[in-house]
């Protein structure tokens, strides 16, 4: 989880209207071999967030919503899943 700087200065601020997102540097995390650069921008739901590019296409994700993805699905919708798709599994 990457905390969005506190206060973005005015020149950046405006990067961020216009563009959508504005590189606040680059960071080196653990285990990785290189930095990488890391944007600012916002997310609809959670406000001013941070990442850096991700994939081919290198999107910027809100790391707070992939979050709730990941949380949403885990376990018990799996779970429900397996028992409606094996009813066998219950009865053993
Ligand atoms: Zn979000």
């Amino acid at each position: 989880m990457f905390e969005p700087p506190s206060e973005l200065s005015l020149f950046k601020r405006l990067v961020l209207r216009l563009c959508g997102h504005v590189y606040i540097g680059s960071r080196t995390m653990p285990g990785w071999s290189s930095s990488l650069p890391f944007y600012a921008f916002r997310c609809p739901v959670h406000g001013l967030v941070v990442d850096y590019p991700r994939g081919f296409n290198e999107k910027l994700r809100c790391p707070l919503c992939f979050e709730d993805m990941t949380r949403e699905a885990d376990a018990p919708l799996v779970q429900t899943d397996l028992e409606q798709l094996v009813p066998e599994i219950k009865q053993v």
